[in-house]
């Protein structure tokens, strides 16, 4: 079933035009993998999706209705959540506090509780232990599983999750793609996640779409996705 559908959409910076005529489908509770080369747009896609920037142009549907012209607070408040490349935290705050931050901006945003509880968010990010450490003496994972728990905080039917395994290590990897993997499994939540290791991506993503030059190239099964002559093209192009 259809969860968040663009039509058309287009990315304007000035002259610049970071994507152009982007239609595709988002899926309840899929994992969606997206990739492509280095300033194809990705971040700006995720962006227009969650609100971070309005599209010039075109549709972004999200359970019926649309949301191209709402602000960041009112689509988080829908059940939309995003996590940066770089994480973004409150880091003079304890990892509890952060998360109790994630939970009272979503009750706010929403005007009612969330409907994931705090023991369901460090039950599955594994916070428990590391609850009263300032964020800032976190480590990169650590730090990663704070952002991803008070995005989960709010209560998303969806996340899009930028670069979540830049920055990390193999056995790191492997830890933070059971953590995404749980919160698909447990809670139901929809992940979009932009990603270049396509070894983790055919790993995880349930689909994958690639897009280059602000354009959509390919929607379709890893297997099918990244034996593609052309996608592999885009690749070894780059
Ligand atoms: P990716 O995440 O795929 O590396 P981005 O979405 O960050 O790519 O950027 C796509 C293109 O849009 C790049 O050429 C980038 O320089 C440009 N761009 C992104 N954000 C802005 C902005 N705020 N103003 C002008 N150009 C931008
Ligand atoms: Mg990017």
């Amino acid at each position: 079933m259809t969860q968040m559908s663009l039509e058309n959409v287009t990315m304007q910076f000035g002259p610049f035009r970071a994507l152009t005529d982007m239609s595709f489908h988002i899926e309840r509770g899929e994992i969606l993998g997206v990739a492509g080369p280095n300033g194809a747009g990705k971040s700006t896609l995720m962006n227009v999706c969650t609100g971070g920037l309005r599209a010039s142009g075109g549709q972004v549907i999200f359970n019926g209705q649309d949301i191209t012209r709402f602000k960041r607070h009112h689509r988080c408040g829908l059940g939309i959540a995003q996590t940066f490349q770089i994480p973004t935290l409150l880091s003079s705050l304890t990892v509890g506090e952060n998360l109790l931050a994630g939970q009272i901006f979503g009750r706010e945003v929403r005007g009612e509780e969330t409907g994931i509880s705090m023991e369901d968010i460090l039950f599955l990010t594994q916070l428990e232990d590391h609850l009263p450490i300032p964020a800032a003496q976190a480590d990169l994972l650590t730090r990663k599983r704070i952002m991803l728990g008070a995005a989960l905080a709010t209560g998303p039917e969806i996340i899009f999750m930028d670069e979540p395994l830049g920055g990390l290590n193999a056995e790191e990897i492997v830890e933070f793609l059971q953590v995404i993997r749980h919160v698909r499994e447990e809670l139901g939540i929809t992940i979009v996640m932009v990603e270049h290791k396509t070894r983790a991506l055919a790993e995880i993503a349930d689909r994958v779409l690639i897009i280059n030059f602000g354009e959509f190239v390919m929607l379709d099964t890893p297997q099918v996705v990244l034996n593609d002559d052309h996608v592999v093209e885009i690749y070894l192009g780059k």
